[in-house]
């Protein structure tokens, strides 16, 4: 890890370009940054906005770099890891095993002992066979451990992006059969059922289909809370809120959300065996996802009739979601700017990466300002599913750097791998 001062980012004004520029001069392109503080920020006004109802958590999965980890771990944040490496991230970046929950479908056996070993807090439950495994590992630990029921709901409100839940699915115990499940699971002596989880889906920025969406995680976990016959300790609900990846897509507005959850989850805490229930949100990419942007460099122009072509050092090797082809329906150019060019006229680009298919394209028609070969554009909303959600291999060109900006002026470099 190397420290170097670096201009002030001042994360009140949006995009910190000359930080940015400078980061891409001394580390080369393409790169990630992350701005910790910033993290930081949205961290907090995410605790306050709901009147601290509820804890955040957040899924290991959305950023794993260890110095993303280590910003939220001391902000206080709980984590959601998918994977033994993931609870181990989360470890190493200072969080205590307490405060870490580990969901997947396909849990293998090791991964199960290994974190029953670390004593981490909550075992997502996905099926009963879970369930059965965690329970022969925690006898073996002498110890009694903490799970939850992730339950597959029936509905999921239109609106969210990645619906995962809602039709078959791989995810948690079907609706209707957590009954039955639940008797099985609360049965056994070395877990302690402490409550439920869903998370429905992901990248949603309407405001009544949030609210619609805690209203019926609400409704299920007091059904089955109820019918469990004791103090239901946790709850997690998949947030699932989006951020605005295209131009023309808006912010969320928390306030909106909050005024209507709030009450929704204090009239379900004044439900008997519900007072010690702590709630969480758990999520990824709200949090850090506008705290992070890739920047990639022009190494060639060809004009093409009308059409301008440039490409890029970075392509979707190096960012899969911003080219459309993470789970998204539409292919359509994320929020981005020349860095290098901030003033001027607008031209629009087709803008490709490195590789050698013509679907390796960061987006068409994307209006900029003039592009000349070694300008340097910032994608925005890359502090989630960036590098690490990337087929990074293809290709082989070398692995991206990833950097951080903390304390408004110095940057931790940090190699993932
Ligand atoms: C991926 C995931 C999340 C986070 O989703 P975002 O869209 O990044 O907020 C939360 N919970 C679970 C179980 C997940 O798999």
């Amino acid at each position: 890890m190397t420290r170097l001062a670096l201009p002030a980012v001042d994360s009140a004004c949006g995009l910190p370009r000359e930080p940015l520029l400078e980061a891409a001069r001394r580390f080369g392109s393409p790169l990630y940054v992350y701005d910790l503080d910033v993290i930081a920020a949205r961290f907090a006004m995410l605790r306050d906005s709901f009147a601290g109802r509820f804890r955040v958590s957040f899924a290991v999965k959305a950023n794993p770099n260890p110095a993303v980890l280590a910003g939220l771990a001391r902000c206080g944040a709980d984590f959601d890891a998918s994977s033994l490496a993931e609870i181990k991230g989360a470890l190493q970046a200072g969080a205590d095993p307490s405060r870490i929950s580990f969901t997947g479908p396909a849990k293998r056996e090791a991964e199960i002992a290994a974190a029953v070993t670390l004593r981490i807090g909550t075992m997502v439950l996905e099926s009963s066979a879970q369930a059965e495994t965690a329970n022969r590992f925690a006898e073996r630990a002498g110890i009694i451990q903490s799970a939850v029921i992730r339950i597959n709901p029936n509905h999921v409100p239109r609106g969210f992006g990645a619906r995962m839940n809602g039709k078959a699915s791989q995810f948690g115990i079907d609706e209707d059969c957590v009954n039955e499940a639940m008797a099985r699971i609360a049965a056994l002596p070395h877990l302690s059922l402490d409550g439920f989880h869903i998370y429905s889906g992901s990248g949603c920025l309407d405001e009544t289909a949030l609210n619609e969406n805690f209203d019926n995680a609400i409704r299920l976990f007091k059904a089955f809370g109820s019918s469990l016959k004791k103090p239901i300790r946790k709850l997690i609900f998949g947030a699932g809120f989006g951020i605005p990846y295209y131009p023309d897509q808006q912010a969320l507005r928390l306030g909106g959300i909050a005024e209507q959850a709030v009450p929704m989850i204090d009239a379900l805490r004044a439900t008997p065996g519900f007072a010690e229930a702590e709630c969480s949100l758990e999520l990824g990419r709200w949090l850090s996802g506008p705290a992070g942007w890739l920047l990639t460099s022009v190494v060639a122009a060809k004009s093409a009739g009308e059409t301008e072509i440039r490409m890029c050092d970075a392509g979707f090797n190096t960012h899969l979601a911003a080219c459309g082809m993470m789970g998204s329906i539409l292919r359509k150019a994320w929020r981005m700017s020349n860095l290098s060019n901030p003033g001027g006229g607008k031209t629009n680009y087709t803008l490709v990466g490195p590789l050698c298919t013509s679907i390796d394209q960061l987006g068409r028609d994307v209006p900029l300002t003039e592009l000349r070969i070694g300008d340097v554009i910032a994608i925005e909303n890359s502090g989630a599913y960036g590098l690490t959600a990337s087929p990074t291999r293809f290709i082989s060109h070398p692995e991206p750097r990833e950097a951080a900006f903390v304390n408004g002026g110095t940057i931790d470099v940090t190699v993932i791998r």
